[in-house]
């Protein structure tokens, strides 16, 4: 960093400026486990701030790095170019809430799970919600259009967002959408910043579409003979019209290692089925009638309603452990999230099937079955597998499109996925993305590096 530049950022951000190799050191990896060495972390407070940080690196051509709390899988806060990174983590209030026009105004470096807690006494919720929303921040969420178990009927980030205050790459600040919940003036640029990663502009605030808490909730546990059968099932829940709140599946292998957290609420079986039904009580009866109709089917072992809270609890926190406890059983796990249309489901599970023994690599699958958002976790265990496990991600993004379906559901591309987007997108969409790109960032300053492969 030029002494110009440093100068400057003193100036702008007294007292939140950071240049030891420490904390540059802190601010350098994210949950992908890739690192890079930034030149300089800042933490911004106020839309103002941001707007003179992006002005400088601009005028001394500096990248500059957003970040929420680095949970994101993809490398996609990694400054891969070196820079400045801006940490959004005091940049965290919720700013309003108004349950009148079901709208909550947040800075970008609030938790989810802070806001979420924020809204319950309000009756209301913000439908996105990654496993990570205790520590994960609305302004990571909106760069990788982040989601959960409830997209399946709620929708994911993009869904769930009327308006956006940022400053893009040219350092011009605006502002885009509205807080109404209809609007037809002119191009959707909330919609397209949200899933850029922060490579077209930094965002600084963001009004949100809350949802009414429903009433009431029950959960039923499918299980199956084998994931096709599992599969199947999932295709038929969909095609009915009572859409479930969430509906996740879990293979055989998923099933064991959930089993070692989640103790006997996780039953021994073929596959898994973990449904949730949403709604006012009076009318949740027939839903959960028509959903278990649908579940019915060959294959079936047993359809059961979690009996209690606890049974309830145990299932979806085996759910959710089951991402860390892959780590554990191999470090260096590639986890993708692509997704396919929903009736592809056990065609992709039979490809994956077919990987695994070919590779001879253990696969598991598991994931958001509502949305064909499926957790293709791929776990070499020694360097040799590794060396597979590279070479078999091509076979499985290859499978995807011929599927139909893309590349990732909610994680994004960041550096990861960036040199497999040729796969899913076409060279003119490609192109004019690129464009895009141009028009928010001229000098290629923000986020360099993530989204979009070399021309
Ligand atoms: C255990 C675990 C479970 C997870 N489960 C899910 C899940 O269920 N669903 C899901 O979708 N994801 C999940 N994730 C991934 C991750 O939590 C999400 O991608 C999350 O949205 C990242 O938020 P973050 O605050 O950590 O952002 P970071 O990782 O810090 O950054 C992510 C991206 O956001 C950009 N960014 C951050 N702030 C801004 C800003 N103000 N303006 C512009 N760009 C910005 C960064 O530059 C980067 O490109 C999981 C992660 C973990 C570790």
């Amino acid at each position: 960093m030029n002494a110009e530049l440093s100068d400057c950022l003193r100036t702008i951000f007294p007292g939140a400026l950071e240049t030891d190799a420490a904390t540059r050191a802190v601010y350098g990896y994210d949950n992908s486990r890739r690192e890079a060495m930034p030149d300089a972390v800042v933490f911004p407070s106020t839309h103002e701030q941001v707007v003179s940080l992006v002005r400088a690196c601009r005028a001394h051509q500096t990248p500059l790095v957003a970040r929420g709390r680095g949970t994101n899988t993809t490398g996609a806060s990694v400054p891969v170019e070196g820079g400045i990174v801006a940490s959004f983590e005091r940049m965290n209030r919720i700013l309003a809430i108004d349950p009148a026009n079901r709208l909550a105004v947040v800075e970008p470096g609030a938790l989810n799970a802070d806001l979420q807690a924020a809204l319950r006494p309000h009756g209301l919720f913000w439908p996105p919600d990654p496993t990570s929303a205790p520590y994960c921040t609305i302004g990571g969420n909106l760069a990788c259009n982040a989601g959960g178990p409830r997209a399946v009927k709620y929708g994911a980030t993009r869904d769930n967002v009327l308006a956006l205050r940022a400053v893009a790459g040219t350092g011009e600040d605006f502002r885009c959408g509205t807080p109404t919940t209809k609007g037809a003036a002119g191009y959707d640029l909330t919609r397209l910043l949200i899933g850029s990663e922060g490579t077209l502009a930094v965002v600084t605030e963001a009004t949100l579409k809350l949802t009414p808490l429903p009433r009431a909730t029950r959960t039923l546990r499918a299980t199956y003979t084998n994931i096709e059968a599992a599969a199947a099932a999932v295709a038929r829940i969909m095609a009915q019209p009572s859409t479930p709140s969430a509906l996740e599946f879990l293979d055989s292998e998923s099933l064991r290692l959930a089993r070692a957290r989640g103790g006997d609420a996780v039953p021994d079986a073929g596959a898994l089925l973990l449904i949730e039904a949403d709604g006012d009580e009076n009318a949740l009866g027939a839903a959960v009638d028509a959903i278990s109709t649908a579940a019915r089917g060959e294959g079936l072992i047993a359809l059961t309603g979690a009996s209690t809270a606890d049974d309830v609890a145990a299932l979806w926190a085996a759910r959710r452990a089951l991402s860390p406890a892959l780590r554990t059983l191999s470090p260096k796990k590639i986890n993708e999230d692509v997704v396919v249309p929903v009736s592809r489901i056990p065609a992709l599970v039979a490809a994956m099937r077919d990987l695994s023994q070919r590779y001879a690599l253990p696969i598991v699958c598991f994931g958001h079955a509502g949305n064909g958002n499926v957790h293709v976790n791929l776990l070499p265990r020694d360097e040799a597998e590794l060396a597979r496990a590279e070479e078999c991600l091509r076979e499985v993004f290859a499978v995807v499109i011929r599927l139909d379906g893309t590349l990732s559901g909610e994680h994004g591309i960041g550096l990861a996925k960036r040199d497999f987007m040729a796969l899913a997108v076409d060279a003119s969409a490609l192109a004019l993305m690129r464009r895009v790109k141009s028009a928010f960032d001229p000098d290629g300053i923000l986020n360099p590096g993530k989204l979009l492969p070399p021309p």
